[in-house]
């Protein structure tokens, strides 16, 4: 259907120039869902420009069914559909659908309108639409244009969650009826695996092609696919594969000369700052090439630290005290954030109090902070951590877990939390919230000879971090999103789950004080570290 073979674009500006797509090759069969993903900036809708004919300037070679792409177009047009609400204001959503086919016949324009929804609010103007809706509207008018192929330049991204999410499946739902050809660009790694048959990963390099990966992922797929282990397998290997490709980015462009650090962070909202800083080039005007490494689990990540793979390590204030007990030439340099309403211990309705748990099956991830989270709560409350079960489950099926009665409490965290409890009936027995609870913080720690021998990186990357943290959230969030791969509304909801901080507040220092006295009962740790030890100051 579709068949590309060293396309290359070039964006010539004065004496610059900037090959933004080089040398790309790959073959689209036709009724193929295709996802293009890359970071921001790697070339996406460039591509789609290329292949729809909106933009001339490209080289290599585009054919279309055989036929060379202008060819094609004289007789077929490409159907398009993009972020930006396409719509036209001052015509009803009937009009606006229409205008995508003049020679449609009401048959088909009613037939259309009913297959998205839209029917009822044919005579509706787009302004009295919400986004999902105004977004099935610009589908139906490119439904209606009866192509073969459809493009979609990041479409769903201004959506939230939900209204993501049934739109996929009813852009899947036509996917099938239709057999259209479609290639949809996203940076929302879920979505692409969610819906591509394959999906290609553009490199943010040179617009080459980094990787093409097939989704064999059984359809239909229903959105609980997505805590299948398959899923995240696959999801894991795109991150992987995107990660690695910015690592290499900013390698290149290293200075030798220059003051460097390797910064192990966990894939999560609360490092959108520094995704943030790396992305918009904050890094390097402040003089210092930051290399973000991805880490897993605790245990690794410790590992990491300790081995010398990474200079610097974000991880939860928890594990950092009690890391800091175990290895004490390590030490916290900078605390990053708290939650606040976050986390949550959740239980089903008839249990109204803590006290209520004896003998319960609580749902918690093992070594994670929700796990810390628990037995601190049950510490306080003086129950012993062996009159409950403890079920271990990852995060993302915890919730689901609770839904289906499998167990009858739960540390929970957003995203999963608020979802969860709608669905389960559950009530919230204490939550980070409460200023009482407020003990989940993110710090970064590093080691004591690290931070004495590069004062000056330990400084630069405070003031980052003071700076960033103050940046207008919608840059913030959408140069994080494209580069964890997600959506900008995800990381919009979590983030009203925490708050940042650049320095050690009085709370800050209450909640490690708190753990440290929760270790040393519980007799995980033996005594209790004085601040200076354990903090940088
Ligand atoms: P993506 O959609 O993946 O975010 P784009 O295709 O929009 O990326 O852009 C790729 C690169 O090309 C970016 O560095 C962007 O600044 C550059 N670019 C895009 N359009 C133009 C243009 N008209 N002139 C010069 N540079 C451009
Ligand atoms: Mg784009």
């Amino acid at each position: 259907m579709i068949k590309v073979s060293g396309l290359k674009k070039e964006y010539v500006s004065e004496n610059k120039s900037l090959i933004v797509l080089d040398d790309l090759s790959f073959h689209i069969q036709k009724g193929e869902f295709v996802c293009v993903v890359g970071s921001s900036g790697s070339g996406k809708s460039t591509l789609l420009r290329c292949l729809s004919g909106m933009d001339n300037g490209c080289e290599g070679s585009i054919l279309m069914n055989g036929e060379p792409l202008k060819t094609y177009l004289k007789n077929a047009s490409i159907a398009f559909v993009s972020q930006s609400y396409s719509n036209f204001p001052w015509l009803t959503v009937k009009q606006n659908v229409q205008l995508g086919n003049p020679k449609a016949n009401q048959l088909l324009i009613q037939k259309t309108l009913k297959r998205l929804g839209l029917f009822k609010f044919k005579d509706y103007f787009p302004a009295q639409l919400s986004g999902g809706l105004r977004q099935r509207v610009a589908i139906a008018r490119a439904l209606i244009q009866e192509t073969e192929i459809i493009f979609f330049d990041e479409p769903f991204g201004a959506l939230d969650v939900q209204t993501r999410a049934q739109i996929q499946q009813l852009l899947l739902d036509v996917w099938v009826e239709e057999k259209k050809t479609i290639i949809f660009v996203t940076h929302d790694i879920d979505e692409a695996i969610f819906l591509a048959d394959r999906v290609l990963i553009l490199s943010s390099e040179r617009g080459t092609l980094r990787q093409e990966l097939s989704i064999d992922l059984p359809r239909p797929r229903e959105s609980d696919v997505q805590f299948t282990e398959a899923f995240s397998k696959l999801k894991k290997s795109v991150v992987y594969t995107i990660r690695a490709e910015s690592i290499k980015t900013s390698l290149k462009k290293e200075d030798l000369k220059k003051k460097s650090c390797r910064l192990g962070l966990f894939i999560w909202s609360g490092n959108a700052p520094w995704y943030h800083a790396s992305e918009s080039g904050i890094f390097e005007k402040y003089g210092l090439h930051v290399d973000i490494i991805s880490t897993n689990s605790n245990e690794e990540n410790l590992e990491k630290l300790l081995t010398d793979q990474v200079d610097t390590l974000n991880t939860t204030l928890d594990y950092a005290v009690r890391s800091i007990h175990n290895h004490p030439e390590l030490q916290i340099i900078l605390p990053l954030n708290y939650s606040n309403g976050g986390d949550a211990l959740v239980a089903l309705p008839e249990i109204k109090k803590i006290h209520d748990l004896k003998g319960k099956r609580i749902g918690i991830e093992k070594n994670a902070v929700s796990h810390f989270f628990l037995r601190y709560l049950l510490q306080k409350n003086k129950i012993n951590s062996e009159e409950i079960i403890e079920v271990d489950l990852l995060g993302g099926e915890i919730g689901s877990a609770l839904i289906r009665g499998d167990i009858d409490a739960a540390v929970l965290w957003e995203p999963w939390l608020s979802k969860a409890t709608e669905l389960s009936g559950a009530k919230i027995l204490a939550s980070t919230k409460e200023k009482e609870h407020q003990i989940l913080y993110d710090v970064l720690i590093a080691k004591k000879t690290y931070i004495k021998n590069h004062p000056e990186i330990i400084s630069t990357l405070s003031s980052i971090w003071s700076d960033v943290i103050d940046s207008p959230k919608p840059q913030l969030i959408s140069s994080a999103a494209s580069s964890m791969g997600i959506s900008d509304k995800e990381i919009e909801t979590s983030l009203k789950s925490f708050r940042f901080i650049k320095t050690y507040t009085k709370d800050f220092l209450l909640a490690l004080n708190n753990i440290q006295q929760f270790y040393l009962q519980t007799g995980l740790t033996d005594k209790i570290l004085d601040e200076e030890t354990l903090v940088s100051l």
